[in-house]
């Protein structure tokens, strides 16, 4: 199947995006007209992300509007408003003010999507402290690992999961001052303290210190797709991307409601679970629960969402359930769906189109770049399987390397290069923890280097190509695993498919793949067969797998990315490596 350029999902809009002419936008955008968009807080006394998020609406006329609805794992609801917001992260900052926890000192969360969780983050924001949110199903070796190396002195967790995961490893933290219980009503020593207890006590006024835009504020750690996540350390100078992607991408009108699926143990979740709808002062919801397809329904008809944010590896497995969600609940609010994190393969673009009544707006970006760099805007017709054009303020490159060098700036269409950036916009990081070698190593020429290798077309939208290291060499071919991986999705067997490069001594590497299966199909040697011959057809010979296998389940990461690495060294029997993040 050709995937057709899909209309603009602005067609039926009573909104005008934000966004109305994309190249006019681009050519003259000034980061300084959005830095004039924020607040900075009184008096000149810098910028601070929790001011631009919370404060200036609680200050406004805007105050008791709703920033966050939490909706809890039995259905229990909580509407949080910007003024309650400010009262509470105002009081958190004064607990952790009363600790003695001093500016840049490191705040971490392990919890689930609480509340607490997220007016300790902006509570940690107000107190120029460095936030970082950990995945509330880290095993005690990761979390070990991430707090101390991260030397965090506060964290935030709940009764639980502190005596499952982390009351043993005390010992081992020198660094961590304070453990906060989110649940506990007394505290249990002078160390393991009641969140609640300190909370009541503190006051609801506080003044935000002046905070210099360089000043460190979000540590987050990557992912570990390819290897050892990585720490990567955002200023508060960031929100002027957050706020900027959140106004030309997500398209955030005033009265919107917004939904971001994503956890805040990964940037998405914070980036865009918390800051960047709440700069807009528009209503974010939050969920407490789990993935659950007809839950999720529900949620986007109950909430009356119109903005939608989350991740393939979610979108494929509401495909897999074969399903016109359009016809079964009312969608009618729902103006935009956004994805990231993964190549979202051109079938689901086009799945988005039948079975939700829009298109789903595929964007790209990293933990290192703090936000959403290359996108699908509203206004800008679709290409099925690109993941757009680049932000406005964002200077995209496709480069070639050898020896630290940059050898070619790629001007011609369709030729492979090392996605690049040109790293003058606000939200890239400042370095990776305890890695300033790593760091400076991704700074070459005046390009960051992504790691990741896309192909730009004649109108300028970028393709993913693959992670460079996951590029498979094959008979003097180089094979992308998302290309390969597209094309056996389009089978209506496939729910999900995983490539790698299998070490080959004739071709250098073939390509080898593992699918899972829709509802309803076995795995069969017919079926094996009839995947080889309709990949052969669709990619030819040289590009379509030798060897397909069948998994009940891809390995992937927390937040949903398939781990090829994983594939491949349980393919060859080699060391699994570092699996913190590996969904158990
Ligand atoms: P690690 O760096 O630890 O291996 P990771 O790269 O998966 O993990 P993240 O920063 O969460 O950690 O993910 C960013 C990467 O995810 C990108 O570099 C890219 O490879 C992939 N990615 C994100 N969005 C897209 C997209 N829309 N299309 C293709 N790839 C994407
Ligand atoms: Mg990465």
């Amino acid at each position: 199947m050709d995937f057709p350029t899909l209309k603009k999902a602005t067609n039926n809009w009573k909104e005008t995006p934000n966004l109305k002419d994309y190249q006019k936008t681009y050519n003259t955008f000034a980061w300084e007209t959005i830095r004039k968009e924020l607040d900075g807080l009184p008096n000149n006394q810098g910028l601070n992300i929790a001011h631009e998020a919370v404060d200036r609406h609680a200050n406004s006329a805007q105050a008791t509007k709703t920033a966050i609805r939490w909706i809890g794992k039995k259905g229990n609801k909580r509407n949080i408003s910007y003024l309650e917001l400010k009262a509470e992260t105002n009081r958190f900052a004064n607990v952790l003010e009363g600790l003695g926890i001093q500016k840049g000192e490191r705040v971490f969360s392990l919890a689930g999507r609480i509340p607490e969780l997220y007016i300790a983050a902006l509570g940690t924001l107000k107190n120029t402290s460095v936030f970082c949110p950990l995945f509330s199903a880290f095993g005690p070796e990761p979390i070990m690992q991430r707090l101390g190396r991260g030397k965090g002195s506060v964290l935030l967790t709940t009764t639980k999961l502190f005596k499952r995961k982390v009351q043993a490893l005390l010992p081992q933290l020198p660094d961590l001052k304070y453990v906060l219980l989110a649940d506990a009503t007394e505290d249990v020593d002078e160390k393991v303290l009641s969140f609640a207890r300190l909370m009541a006590a503190a006051s609801t006024e506080f003044t935000i210190p002046p905070t210099n835009s360089e000043d460190s504020a979000l540590l987050h750690f990557t992912s570990g797709t390819t290897g050892m996540p990585k720490g990567a350390i955002h200023v508060h100078n960031a929100v002027q991307t957050h706020y900027m992607t959140g106004k030309y991408v997500l398209d955030f009108q005033p009265n919107d409601i917004f939904w971001c699926t994503a956890d805040p143990g990964w940037v998405t979740g914070t980036s865009y679970g918390i800051i960047a709808p709440l700069t807009h002062g528009i209503t974010n919801i939050i969920t407490e629960a789990e993935f659950d397809a007809l839950r999720w329904f529900e949620t986007l008809q109950e909430e009356k969402v119109n903005i939608w944010y989350t991740a393939p590896t979610a979108i494929r497995r509401l495909m897999r359930l074969g399903m016109k969600p359009k016809d079964a609940y009312d969608l009618s609010h729902l103006r935009l769906i956004h994805s990231v994190g993964e190549p979202l393969n051109p079938e689901a673009v086009v799945w988005g189109e039948s079975a939700l009544g829009m298109p789903i707006h595929d964007n790209w970006w990293q933990t290192e770049t703090g936000g959403i760099m290359i996108s699908n805007f509203p206004d800008v017709e679709i290409r099925p399987g690109s993941m757009g054009k680049p932000l406005p303020g964002i200077e995209v490159g496709l480069v070639q390397v050898e020896d630290s060098k940059i050898t070619k700036v790629i001007t011609e269409a369709g030729e492979t290069g090392e996605l690049a950036l040109k790293p003058s916009f606000p939200s890239i990081f400042r370095t990776y923890l305890n890695e300033e070698e790593r760091y400076q190593k991704c700074f070459v020429d005046g390009w960051y280097l992504s790691g990741d290798l896309a192909k730009r077309d004649a109108d300028g939208y970028y393709w993913f190509v693959g992670r460079a290291k996951e590029i498979i060499k094959t008979s003097g071919h180089m094979v992308g695993p998302f290309e390969v991986e597209s094309a056996l999705i389009e089978h209506p067997a496939v729910a999900e498919a995983g490539v790698i490069g299998k070490p080959d001594p004739m071709a250098g590497e073939l390509v080898k793949a593992f699918v899972s299966l829709n509802t309803g199909y076995e795995w069969s040697e017919e079926l094996r067969l009839e995947l080889m011959g309709f990949t052969r057809k669709k990619l030819g010979a040289a590009v379509a797998p030798k060897e397909i296998d069948f998994l009940e389940d891809l390995p992937k990461t927390k937040s949903g990315k398939i781990m090829r690495r994983l594939l491949k060294a349980r393919e060859l029997g080699l060391p699994e490596g570092d699996t913190s993040t590996l969904e158990k």
